[in-house]
């Protein structure tokens, strides 16, 4: 699905990307690594909210880089939830659902709301449509952010850490939402903390560290036998 080749992020003299080559298809990925590796710009390079500085990606084989390219239209396909929600807070929680669905898709007012009760009723919020975004604890509000990345019925979504902005109580209320969406089928990119996660729930590890992608191989191997004494290191803290 997204062919990414010899990537590179810089600020000033920072580099933060060293040519990253990898592919990411219909699959559960996580990237896990320690903070600074370079994780979220990562993510942010994927659908253009951080501008490379060299290297090419590729969605569905053409370049996102090209001048002309859609990128909004690959936004719709390629969604992304945050770390803070950023849900507004002017609208009741099936209005955010609804919001893209009117501004973007275009669609008329009765069949957005249809769409977004639906997209309610998978992350379990359907009971709490009507309620204001700050009447509702961060685990709620990050589901409702997923809820409103699902409805535009994208072919995968991208997670920068969706759950370390919350209260230990509440996390796994949307890792239970999250493992949903892998059983059944939803690609998705996950930047995470959460090693329990990563291995029960991912079909790959991408580990980051020091700007590079330093192993890349399935959870069973990446957590039993870690070939970097990068990623030694970095899961001795987990233990
Ligand atoms: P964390 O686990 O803490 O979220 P990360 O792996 O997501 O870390 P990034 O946020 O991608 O790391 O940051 C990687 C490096 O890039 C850091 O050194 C950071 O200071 C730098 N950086 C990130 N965004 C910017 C920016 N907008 N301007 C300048 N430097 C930045
Ligand atoms: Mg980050």
């Amino acid at each position: 699905m997204m062919r990414i080749e010899h990537l590179k992020k810089q600020y000033g003299d920072n580099l933060v990307l060293n040519d990253i080559s990898l592919s990411l298809d219909d699959e559960v990925t996580c990237i896990l690594g320690p903070s600074g590796a370079g994780k979220s710009t990562f993510l942010r390079c994927l659908n253009l909210l951080e501008s490379p500085t060299g290297g090419d990606i590729k969605y569905n084989g053409q370049s996102i880089l090209q001048p002309g390219y859609d990128i909004r239209k690959m936004r719709e396909e390629v969604t992304m939830v945050f770390q803070h929600f950023n849900l507004f807070p002017l609208r009741n929680v099936v209005g955010n659902v609804m919001l893209a669905l009117q501004s973007v898709k275009h669609m008329k007012k009765a069949d957005a709301h249809d769409i977004a009760m639906e997209m309610l009723k998978k992350v379990d919020m359907a009971d709490k449509a009507e309620k204001m975004p700050d009447m509702l604890s961060g685990g709620q509000q990050q589901r409702v952010a997923i809820a409103r990345a699902l409805a535009m019925n994208p072919k995968m979504i991208l997670f920068d850490e969706p759950t370390s902005a919350l209260d230990p109580e509440l996390v796994g209320g949307v890792l239970d939402v999250m493992r949903d969406l892998a059983h059944n089928g939803m690609s998705m990119v996950i930047v995470t903390h959460e090693m329990a996660f990563a291995r029960d729930v991912s079909d790959r590890i991408v580990f980051m560290a020091d700007s590079i992608v330093q192993e890349d191989t399935t959870p069973a191997e990446f957590f039993s036998h870690p070939k970097t004494e990068r990623a030694r290191n970095f899961l001795s803290r987990f233990l």
